[in-house]
This record gives C-alpha cells, sequence and structure tokens, in this order.
C-alpha cells in the first residue's frame, strides 16, 4: 500500500518508532489505531497521541483490534513474533510490518541499508560523513538520529538516506529494498529472539531479497555465512575484504585502501584504531564509491574520524595509562576485536547480563590481559574463563563504578584501561549508553 488515506493501520508498541509511525499514518490519512501494553495512565507518548484525535487502546494487546478491517500492521522491532496479536495478525496474513517498511513506502529517497552483527552505527557514520564530504545530501535514519519514517517524509529524490537495520527490524520488511545494502559480518547475536543461526541469517538476508539488478550488496568476502547469504541478492555483488585481494571490489594493498583496483588512500593516514574497523572502513568506501564520492573527500573523512561514542572510543590519558570506552560492546565478538586492537598490556572490565552463553571464546584474545576486573551477572563465569586463561589477577565488584579505582590500582605506566564487556548492560543499567556514560564518569573522578 502507498496510499494510507482511509485506510485503517494498527501500530503494537508505541515508543520512538511507534509514535513517529502513528504520527506519519495520521497525517497521511490513515485511521490509525495505536495500542500499547503500557496503561494509559503515566503512558506519556500514548496521551500525546490521544490528544491528536487518534484512537488509543492501552493496558493489553486485545486480538478483537484485528477484526476492525486492519490494512497493515506496524509493530515495534522489539515485540516478537510470538506476541498473541502478532501471531494471530500474520495467522490471518495481514501484513506485518516494522516502520522501516514504512519509510521506504512514504520515501522518494534511495535508500543505503546496513546490517550484520557488529559495526552497524560506526559503518553508518562513517558512510553519512563521506556523503556529506562529497555533497550528496544523504539524511542518517536509526539507532542514531531519527527515526527512519520521519526523515523519509522529508526526504526528496535528490537525497539518499543512510540507515542502521537491526535483524528485528528486517524481519518487519516486505516491499523495502535499498539501492545499497551492506552486510558487515554475522556472529550469533540476539539467539534468544531468534532462536537459531539459520533464522537470524534469514532475518539479515531480508535486506537483499527484493533487490534489483541496478543494486548493489556490498559483503565481507572474509565472513563465509555473510558469502551464503549473499548468494540470495538479486543486487550486483561488491565485495570487500581485509585478507584478500580483490580486483573488482574494495581491499588493502601495499598498505592502502583500493577499490576496483584504484588506490583510494594511504592506511597510515586513517585515524579510526582497530583492525576491525578496517572492514567498516572498505564498507562504506565501496558505498561511497558507488554513489560517486571522490577519493579525496573519502580520505578527507578518514583522516579525522576517530570513532562514534561508546564504541572503543579514547577517553584520554591518567598517569600514563590509556582508557577506552568500548560499552557498546555487548556481545564476544566486539570484545574480541577490542582486545586485537591493542599489543600492550590490558585491564579488562567486563562483564553484565546473562543470556546463558559461556566466554571461551575470548579466551585466544586474552593473551596480553594482565587483570580482570568484572562485574554483573555473568561475573562467576568471566572469572572462570580467566582463570583458565591463565591471569592472575581477577578481581570481581559490585557496581562498574567500583571497577574503575579497582582497575586503576591495578595497573602501571603504559596499560590500557578497556571497558569491554562482552555483554548487555540491561542487568545494572538502562542502556549501554548509561554504562559507558558511567564508565566515562568514574574515570574522571580518578583524576
Ligand atoms: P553495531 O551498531 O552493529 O552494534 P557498532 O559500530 O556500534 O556496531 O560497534 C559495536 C561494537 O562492535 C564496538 O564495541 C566495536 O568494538 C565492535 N565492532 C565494530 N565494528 C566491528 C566489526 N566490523 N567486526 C567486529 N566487531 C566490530
Amino acid at each position: 500500500i502507498k496510499e494510507f488515506a482511509g485506510k485503517t493501520v494498527l501500530v503494537v508498541g508505541i515508543a520512538k518508532s511507534g509514535y513517529a509511525a502513528a504520527s506519519l499514518l495520521h497525517k497521511l490519512g490513515a485511521h490509525v489505531i495505536v495500542n500499547d501494553k503500557v496503561k494509559l495512565d503515566g503512558n506519556l507518548l500514548a496521551q500525546q497521541l490521544a490528544a491528536t484525535g487518534m484512537e488509543v487502546v492501552c493496558g493489553s494487546h486485545p486480538l478483537e483490534l484485528l477484526e476492525r478491517d486492519v490494512a497493515m500492521i506496524v509493530k515495534n522491532p522489539g515485540i516478537p513474533y510470538t506476541n498473541p496479536i502478532v501471531a494471530e495478525a500474520v495467522r490471518r496474513n495481514l501484513p506485518v510490518v516494522t516502520e522501516v517498511e514504512l519509510a521506504y513506502l512514504v520515501s522518494e529517497a534511495p535508500f543505503v541499508g546496513i546490517t550484520g552483527s557488529n559495526g552497524k552505527t560506526t559503518t553508518t557514520t562513517l558512510l553519512f560523513e563521506m556523503l556529506r564530504e562529497g555533497q550528496k545530501q544523504p539524511l542518517i535514519a536509526g539507532n542514531i538520529g531519527t527515526v527512519a519514517c520521519e526523515v523519509a517524509q522529508e526526504a526528496t529524490a535528490d537525497n539518499v538516506i543512510v540507515t542502521e537495520l537491526s535483524s528485528f527490524q528486517l524481519m518487519g520488511i516486505q516491499a523495502f529494498h535499498p539501492h545499497i545494502a551492506i552486510l558487515l559480518n554475522l556472529f550469533e547475536a540476539h539467539l534468544d529472539y531468534h532462536g537459531t543461526k539459520e533464522e537470524y541469517g534469514r532475518a539479515k538476508a531480508q535486506l537483499f531479497t527484493n533487490q534489483t539488478p541496478n543494486d548493489y550488496s556490498v559483503v565481507n568476502a572474509d565472513d563465509a555465512d555473510v558469502m551464503r547469504l549473499a548468494e540470495r541478492s538479486h543486487g550486483r555483488l561488491v565485495l570487500f575484504s581485509t585478507r584478500q585481494s580483490l580486483p573488482d571490489g574494495a581491499c588493502i594493498q601495499d598498505g592502502a585502501l583500493y577499490f576496483r583496483g584504484e588506490r583510494v588512500m594511504a592506511l597510515e593516514e586513517i585515524a579510526l584504531p582497530g583492525q576491525h574497523n578496517l572492514e567498516n572502513i572498505l564498507a562504506a568506501m565501496s558505498a561511497a564509491k558507488l554513489l560517486g564520492v571522490s577519493n579525496e573527500a573519502i580520505a578527507a573523512v578518514l583522516r579525522t574520524f576517530t570513532g562514534v561514542k561508546h564504541r572503543l572510543q579514547y577517553i584520554g590519558t591518567v598517569e600514563q595509562r590509556k582508557f577506552y570506552n568500548d560499552s557498546k560492546a555487548t556481545n564476544i565478538l566486539a570484545t574480541q576485536k577490542a582486545l586485537s586492537a591493542f599489543t600492550q598490556p590490558v585491564i579488562l572490565l567486563a562483564g553484565g547480563l546473562d543470556r546463558g552463553n559461556e566466554f571461551d571464546d575470548l579466551l585466544p584474545y586474552l593473551g596480553h590481559v594482565k587483570a580482570l576486573v568484572t562485574f554483573g551477572q555473568t561475573a562467576p563465569k568471566l572469572m572462570r574463563t580467566a582463570a583458565e586463561a591463565g591471569i592472575k589477577t581477577i578481581k570481581r565488584v559490585d557496581t562498574l563504578e567500583q571497577a574503575v579505582p579497582e582497575a586503576y590500582a591495578l595497573s602501571d605506566e603504559g596499560d590500557v584501561i578497556l571497558l569491554s564487556p562482552a555483554c548487555a548492560s540491561w542487568d545494572q543499567f538502562k542502556t549501554f549508553e548509561d554504562r559507558g556514560d558511567m564508565f566515562i564518569q568514574a574515570v574522571h573522578k580518578l583524576v
């Protein structure tokens, strides 16, 4: 549907994205029913929507809502398909989509969609900066910045919308297709929601399924799972690799970035640290080049871009100890990458929500970790892994706030003190941003 006037659309789950979707649909003349689990009393967003004349049903998800000649259901990406109203809608073959589908339906601008287990925000930000430097009028949507359907309303055909897509969002698309799709990597994150790695992969592959031969799929040639999914693309494949030379794709050769055989810039000029970021850089560079950005504009961004907050973010140096905030490392892969970014001795601050996994996959990366300071639900598991790795100093504390002075007391000149929790933050914090901010504050208190 592109015409929403007079249609009834059910928005399930308000939050930021549901609010934006409902407002947009209302503006387009749809009859919007907003449904949220949280009671109206104290539900500020629901009250605001009700004040604009929308029908708001709060407190539960009554199945009767589906009897209302509903043309489409826009669900919050966080609501699982096992939720009874969603499951029933699917059973009745009603279109169940996420807000990004709506953004696509109302937008005149082409999309670049970026997904993967790790590196989405960094790549999205990098590409946005490159397009801006190259005068391509980009708009950024998603996790950082504004909700996609809000951005889409204002976009013209001259803009390009760069958006980060989680697998939760991708599961709820039907027609959406990005002109350029980027798949960075696949790692067994979020299995608690998606069940199996196959399911998770299927969700990610949704990014490609609607592409046409006029579109591009930029994919990581170094990741076998990614390459397997890329077979489902109907777009033109553009590969990138940090390990092999790719004459038709993006790669690293003679200490420089190359795209389709052409030298773009020297690696030593790149400000962003970490081997993993080379993947993000190659992916962003590929998309920028496909959209016509010059090497000069790409280089100008890479010479100054030092990273997004909470992603291996350099905080500062206290008495010759360097502090890094990698609070966004909510899984093992991210912490592996963070540890690989350093050669000097590291004091690792880790721990958080227990998703049921073990931490054995960290073992090969702990060689230069001289101490672990751990907190949160996974502390006992991390202590076991650290002991197995032969780390001599293992400390457990109650809070991150306590972990910082503890780590400092254990450190020597030249050490790196790294928060890279390998776990989600929800056992002790509202968000990973809160966790990172707490770390930064605690570091500043040392001075
Ligand atoms: P996302 O948006 O996918 O969560 P971010 O760019 O926010 O990704 O980075 C999240 C974490 O993952 C960071 O802590 C960073 O150290 C790590 N990371 C970033 N890029 C990659 C990559 N290409 N491969 C593996 N880990 C990465």
